[in-house]
């Protein structure tokens, strides 16, 4: 889907908290159509980086971009493009259908369109029917519940924060499938991070991996395919296996125990890692 046109850039966007830099120079490009996963473990910066994309904290430095925004008044407008999804907000004593007219309110969804857009967003979620209170929510309930506010009124942009966090693994494919659901049939733009690298693997198509308060790199699922051109050869007798290697004149220069080219690419960066 992805058109190379960016919707997002951020160019050495510097954050500080009092003397505490949390954010040292990000620089990020999301084109049109991506599913970009910003990759990286707790308190690397991912949050600091939606905050103020979304216009909820202030930069320290840098500059942003969104959807060809350059001045504040302009990147304002933008936003209204963007849903977001960063930690639950809702009322807890509300039902799902109640919590969204509520937003739908706030965003300026005309009543007479409300019903209509609640239940599009509830059957994507799998939320439909269900007449409890919030409060009653399963944790993915209330992760669902929060994604379809997000995307209530269909935005172009599409930012989750840390969807599937303590989510079990049926919780996990869930969200997942929601993210391909809006990327590929509502066309969205979509900004999912995570700090489980394997989860997003193989749902975003590009990455950008923080570390301490830095967009180490950007890589896409090409890119990855292309650095690791290794075959898999099952065999019997590993060590016949090497020595026949060996006596050829080949060298064995790595053996991986079945391990992911992102996890791989990630350790590689960052140290540390895999067993
Ligand atoms: P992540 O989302 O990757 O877990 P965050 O963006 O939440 O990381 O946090 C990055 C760093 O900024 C952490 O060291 C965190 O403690 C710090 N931080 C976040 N918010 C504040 C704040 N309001 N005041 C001071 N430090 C903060």
């Amino acid at each position: 889907m992805n058109d190379d046109r960016p919707v997002i850039k951020m160019d050495n966007i510097v954050k500080k908290y009092g003397s505490h830099e949390v954010l040292k120079g990000v620089s990020l490009t999301v084109n049109k159509g991506d599913i970009y996963g910003l990759i990286g473990k707790n308190g690397a910066g991912k949050t600091t980086i939606f905050k103020i994309l979304l216009g909820l904290s202030e930069s320290s430095g840098g500059e942003i971009s969104i959807l060809g925004s350059s001045t504040p008044k302009e990147h304002e407008r933008s936003r209204k493009n963007i849903g977001f999804f960063v930690g639950h907000s809702f009322y807890p004593y509300l039902t799902s259908v109640e919590n969204l007219r509520y937003f739908a309110t706030v965003k300026g969804i005309p009543a007479k369109e409300q019903k209509k857009e609640i239940d599009r967003v509830l059957e994507i979620v799998d939320l439909k029917g269900v007449k409890k209170p919030a409060s009653k929510f399963s944790l993915g309930m209330k992760q669902r519940l929060g994604i379809a506010n997000a995307i209530l009124g269909n935005p172009e942009i599409l930012i989750l924060d840390e969807p599937t966090n303590g989510l079990d693994p049926q919780g996990i494919a869930d969200i997942r499938h929601m993210v391909r659901r809006c990327n590929e049939e509502f066309g969205m733009t979509v900004i999912v991070s995570s700090h489980i690298l394997g989860e997003l693997e193989h749902t975003a198509e590009r990455f950008g991996i923080v570390n301490e308060g830095i967009v180490v790199s950007e890589i896409t699922q090409d890119d990855l395919k292309e650095k690791e051109k290794v075959i898999e050869i099952a065999v019997d007798d590993l060590e016949k296996a090497k020595q026949l290697l060996a006596d050829g004149g080949v060298k064995v220069l790595r053996e991986v125990q079945e391990k992911s080219s992102l996890e791989d690419f990630y350790f590689r960066l960052i140290g540390g890692g895999g067993k």
